[in-house]
């Protein structure tokens, strides 16, 4: 029937086909800037997503073996068969998408049942149509389809990366803080994403701050009202504060656009990876400074700069985390494990992206198990527990509360970002007390796109300073997020602040 080449070149298809899933899914989601997508392309997505592809093809040659042996069909039907079965088992996103159509949107409340029932009739009358041909010519049209998809979208994503690993060192003019000191203090650097003003909150929420504001001064961290990013969203926002100014443009007429930018790579996360230096890395490189990252699901050392993390804070489980279960979205197999979970009250992508979130709280499991660093230390920290979607109670417990504009969800996201600032401020007084921190948002609450008149301007912004004796008197700088992050450069080398309007 088949020499054994034909059958190795029958073979070679397999891994062609496994991979066509996992290319849909790395072309889909690669290079997307979006704040309202949370999901990015990075070398842990492809290091996690790869022991899945290593699964499914052991699955893959092991169904085939048993197939072949039960069914005594040759050896080219078993791979067909199983690619097809394969290839409709990660086509349920996509056939949900068919009752999400114009003409069909009446049927879009039952769209996951209707995309597996979709499914099953492809696969009957599948399994008719093979089982029942003389020839080999639909095999061979099929692995064709398979072949051409796997060349179109590979040559999609080798089109889409960027392969210039040239770092930006050499072309790009770094401006160097004048730091004439010799002291070198830590620098906590919080990012607490989306968290509102305290007086807009207390207004909207009907909450009260004050003894949180006033427990906080006893402590050396003063509120700085009426503060400013220069950005509403957390891209440019971080990208400059790594800049240390606002983002360079290409032409200054045109507005803040991302390909309007002149390092867009500067914007965050890439900013962080090694090859793209801001003038913060520079400078704090040059003072000595070891740089740290506590990231979250949605960015973190491991997929952007493994140098910036701290060991002892990761999670390692190969199988089940973010990443997979995104990739695992494109099937059936994910709502199902959802809906059977749901019944015993588990969520585990929430679980996980709950305690990712809280990077406050991890930072200070890390300060309270190792001390203070001993080399000087920028860390950065930034913590989601505020931005959407909401998975707190007002303690810090796992709570799910739906919906982005959901005010019961963001007060206790609120209340509890509140308790987690107290602790962290409690731990640092007690072990770096010569700390210089900053604790801001990154741009003001989901609601603030809604209707900024009610519930303030995107770009107003939650900003703590604890400087030392030898700042306090700037402390007013730091209302602009940029200048915070000077003044502490400056306050953190007891070197007198330079600062020109
Ligand atoms: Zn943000």
């Amino acid at each position: 029937m088949f020499s054994n080449k034909q059958n190795l070149i029958i073979l070679s298809i397999i891994p062609v086909i496994i991979s066509i899933p996992f290319l849909e899914f790395l072309a889909f989601n690669l290079n997307i800037i979006n704040e309202r997508t949370d999901f990015r392309i990075n070398t842990l997505t492809v290091q996690r997503i790869s022991s899945l592809y290593l699964f499914f093809f052991i699955i893959f040659l092991i169904s085939l073996f048993f197939f072949i042996k039960k069914i005594k069909n040759n050896f080219f039907d078993g791979v067909i068969y199983l690619s097809f079965l394969y290839w409709i088992f990660f086509k349920y996103n996509d056939f949900k998408k068919i009752f999400n159509t114009k003409p069909l949107t009446f049927l879009s409340d039952h769209d996951g049942i209707l995309s597996l029932i979709l499914s099953i009739i492809l696969i009957i009358l599948f399994t008719k149509i093979i089982f029942k041909k003389k020839s080999n010519f639909l095999n061979i049209l099929i692995t064709f389809f398979f072949v051409m998809n796997f060349i179109y979208l590979a040559s999609i994503i080798i089109f889409k990366i960027d392969f210039q690993v040239k770092s930006n060192i050499q072309n790009f003019e770094f401006e160097k803080i004048n730091i004439e000191g010799s002291k070198r203090k830590n620098i906590y650097l919080f990012i607490v994403d989306a968290m509102p003003p305290v007086e807009i909150a207390d207004k909207i929420l009907n909450t009260d701050s004050n003894k949180f504001l006033n427990e906080l001064n006893s402590k050396g961290f003063t509120y700085i009202k009426n503060s400013k990013s220069l950005y509403g969203n957390t891209f440019f926002t971080l990208g400059s504060i790594f800049n240390l100014k606002p983002l360079e443009k290409i032409n200054d007429e045109l507005g803040n656009d991302f390909d309007n930018l002149k390092y867009p790579k500067l914007t965050f996360p890439t900013v962080l990876r090694k090859k793209n230096v801001s003038n913060l890395e520079f400078n704090l490189s040059q003072m000595g400074y070891d740089i740290k990252w506590i990231g979250s699901h949605f960015a973190n050392c491991y997929g952007y700069n493994s140098t910036y993390c701290i060991d002892s804070i990761s999670n390692s489980n190969i199988l089940i985390n973010y990443e997979n279960l995104s990739f695992l979205k494109k099937t059936s197999f994910q709502p199902i494990m959802r809906y059977i979970l749901k019944i015993f009250k588990i969520d585990i992508e929430e679980k996980i992206i709950f305690k990712s979130n809280n990077a406050i709280g991890n930072f200070e499991k890390f300060l309270k198990k190792n001390g203070k660093p001993v080399k000087p230390t920028f860390v950065l920290i930034h913590h989601l527990i505020s931005h959407w979607p909401y998975l707190v109670d007002s303690n810090c417990n796992y709570e799910k509360n739906d919906g982005k504009l959901n005010k019961i969800g963001i007060k206790k996201a609120f209340e509890c970002n509140k308790k987690l600032i107290l602790n962290i401020a409690d731990t640092i007084e007690k072990l770096d007390n010569d700390a210089i921190v900053l604790i801001q948002s990154d741009h003001n609450w989901e609601l603030s796109n809604e209707r900024s008149d009610i519930y303030g301007d995107r770009k107003e912004i939650f900003n703590i300073i604890k400087t030392n004796r030898f700042c306090e008197e700037y402390k007013y700088i730091a209302r602009q997020n940029f200048n915070a992050i000077r003044l502490a450069l400056y306050c953190a080398t007891n070197t007198k602040p330079i600062f020109n309007n």
